[in-house]
């Protein structure tokens, strides 16, 4: 809600939708259970939304944010309609493949365990 305020582009990483985004989060904050939303700015880790939300009363969060890249506001992506993710090009989904060269089927190598990919229109 105060990211959309400040109107910037935020890369929200639902880790329901990809489990490597769940293991990315848990090596860089070592620990095994995580708690939701953490957020980073340009790569830094900040915190979660107790930490934003200080930051953001302060004054703190607004100079951080000052000089981002806006959103226009009302955009949709066409690509995915904002779920940031696609089904994946590669195996529409399924996330099996067939292997031509050795004739059988192969766990598609493109997608996540969902069959998804990331969108390329806006998470490029
Ligand atoms: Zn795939
Ligand atoms: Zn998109």
């Amino acid at each position: 809600m105060i990211f959309r305020g400040f109107g910037v582009w935020v890369d929200e990483r639902d880790i329901s939708m990809d489990s490597d985004y769940k293991k990315e989060l848990q090596s860089v904050l070592k620990q095994k259970t995580v708690s939701l939303p953490q957020v980073f700015i340009k790569g830094k880790y900040i915190g979660g939304a107790d930490v934003i939300k200080s930051m953001f009363e302060v004054g703190e969060l607004a100079k951080i944010l000052d000089g981002f890249p806006k959103r226009q506001p009302g955009w949709t992506c066409r690509g995915c309609g904002d779920a940031r993710f696609v089904p994946c090009w590669n195996c529409s989904g399924s996330r099996k493949v067939f292997d031509e060269d050795e004739e059988s089927i192969k766990r598609c190598l493109e997608c996540n365990e969902n069959g998804l990919i990331r969108c390329p229109d806006c998470c490029p």
